[in-house]
């Protein structure tokens, strides 16, 4: 793969930014996508790379156009780009047809461009999920079980996606390499207003628009570190064909999180609750409130999802999610984000 130019779709966000970063500090050229041009100036600005390094096309999920554009004279593909609501939306085709459609595009088009190695992005949601109250373990193994009941259209648009993009290449996918990359929630610092959905919870905590905790945690991983185990997949000389690298530090209670925030900020974290939520409470509400439905399921439950395999395969290497949790907040405050 003597060529140096590479994809990454959805150029507008949090993980995707951190990517382009590093891919062009390390001297590649980055073609990537953004639904609308119009947006172009602005992420440039907020990427501020050698310009000369990077190139912009207008491709969506949900349509063909720009597709074969943005792959030509690509060796490799991060397909980085799937809708993540911060709310629950009404109906789970809202995101798992962009999700799995999008993907099949990718797919083709990287394909058809000659496109050697397809790293996507999913995320331990194609893992981790289906499997009830309790305590679980899970490696690269596991998929996440789409008959059982309680998964969010979020859960559900990354594992149809993930499996619909395997499918895709076991058929049609001869003569190139894909793997995926399973991130946990993804937090560190934050560049800009247009901020993902996960960095919420921090910012909810922060502004004391989270009274107290349900008993629900998630596993912790930095934006910096899930770019580079993208970097490192992209580039490895072996092969990656098939393969699957959960991308973790650890499972944190969320009151553990803002036991982190109140330790790593002192008076700043002064709105960050102590208070905890009884599960028979977030089981009322969840009656009437779409986002306390979307955690009742999860009440209770402890996911350790192990990055062994990354580590062991790719030499990677997660920062405590303590200091992703800190940089969250302190870029929040800094962007004027969260007013303390
Ligand atoms: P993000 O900042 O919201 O980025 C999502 C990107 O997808 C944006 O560039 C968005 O473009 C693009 N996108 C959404 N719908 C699109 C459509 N119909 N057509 C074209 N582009 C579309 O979120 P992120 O945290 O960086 O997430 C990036 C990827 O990582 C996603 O695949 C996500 O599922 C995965 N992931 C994230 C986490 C996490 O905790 N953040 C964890 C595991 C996996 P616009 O700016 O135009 O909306």
């Amino acid at each position: 793969m003597a060529d140096k130019t590479v994809l990454v779709s959805g150029g507008s966000g949090y993980i995707a930014g951190f990517l382009i970063r590093q891919l062009v500090l390390q001297g590649w050229t980055v073609h990537t996508t953004v639904r609308d041009l119009a947006r172009e100036p602005a992420v440039r600005q907020l990427l501020a790379v050698d310009n000369s390094r990077l190139r912009f096309f207008a491709a969506d999920l949900t349509a063909d156009a720009g597709w074969d554009q943005a792959m030509a004279g690509c060796s490799r593909v991060a397909h980085v780009a799937s809708p993540l609501p911060a709310g629950v939306p009404q109906s789970a085709d809202d995101l798992v047809v962009p999700a799995r459609d999008g993907a099949l595009r990718a797919l083709r088009a990287a394909k058809a461009a000659g496109v050697k190695r397809f790293v996507m992005t999913s995320s331990v949601a194609a893992i981790a999920y289906g499997r009830g109250r309790g305590v679980h373990h899970f490696t690269e193994a596991d998929w996440t079980q789409l008959d059982q009941p309680g998964l969010t259209p979020y859960i559900q648009s990354k594992t149809i996606a993930e499996r619909a993009a395997r499918d895709w290449m076991a058929t049609e996918g001869a003569g190139m390499e894909y793997c995926s990359i399973n991130p946990s929630v993804v937090l560190g610092p934050v560049w800009s207003r247009d901020y993902s959905a996960s960095v919420v919870i921090i910012k909810k905590l922060l502004d004391g628009s989270l009274g107290a905790c349900p008993d629900i945690g998630f596993g912790v991983v930095d934006v910096r570190d899930v770019a580079d185990l993208h970097v490192r997949a992209l580039m490895s000389p072996a092969s990656m064909a098939g393969q699957r690298f959960i991308a973790n530090d650890r499972f944190m209670k969320l009151r553990d999180i803002a036991d982190v925030l109140r330790a790593g900020l002192g008076p700043q974290a002064s709105k960050v609750t102590t208070r905890n939520v009884p599960d028979w409470l977030v089981r009322l509400a969840a009656r009437f409130n779409p986002l306390a439905r979307a955690v009742v399921g999860e009440l209770g439950s402890v996911r350790h999802q192990s990055a062994i395999h990354a580590q062991s395969v790719l030499g990677w290497t997660a920062r405590p999610a303590e200091q992703s949790i800190v940089d969250t907040a302190r870029s929040l405050i800094d962007l004027g984000i969260v007013k303390v």
